[in-house]
């Protein structure tokens, strides 16, 4: 099961996520703003943190900016989730240190394995091809 922080200024997204995230037996830390998250997440440590983008005040790149450059936040796992789906928006996200991200309205349906995937994929990463060779399992 994963713990994660969901950084989400409206109310309804934020309900939804937790309630999405809870009924898959996920633990749930909420904020509503980015200085809150970014303590939150210092504070409980979680496996993976939902960012939304559009906050009040500091946006969530700067946000996320902001929790790579501290070492007990640096190795958490961040997917963002915007609301533009443009290429330039998504390496925009990934400049800013961002994992992945996800687009809304998001698909209720994949949210959650979606999230699961993420986690996967930066605890992870795409061995080089070079690697490949070798014993298997
Ligand atoms: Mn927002």
């Amino acid at each position: 099961m994963m713990r994660v922080l969901v950084i989400e200024d409206n109310p309804f997204n934020l309900e939804l996520f937790q309630d999405l995230l809870e009924v898959a037996g996920h633990t749930v830390f909420t904020s509503m703003d980015a200085e809150a998250g970014i303590a939150q997440a210092r504070q409980s440590l979680p496996d993976i943190i939902v960012m939304d983008i559009g906050l009040p005040g500091m946006d969530g790149l700067q946000a996320v900016r902001l929790l790579r450059q501290d070492d007990r936040t640096k190795g958490i796992t961040v997917v963002a989730v915007t609301a533009h789906a443009m290429k330039e928006d998504g390496e925009r996200v990934r400049a800013a240190g961002c994992d992945g991200y996800i687009t809304k309205p998001v698909n209720t349906r994949t949210f959650v394995s979606d999230l699961e995937a993420h986690l996967a994929d930066s605890q992870n990463p795409t061995q080089p091809a070079a690697s490949a060779d070798g014993e298997s399992g």
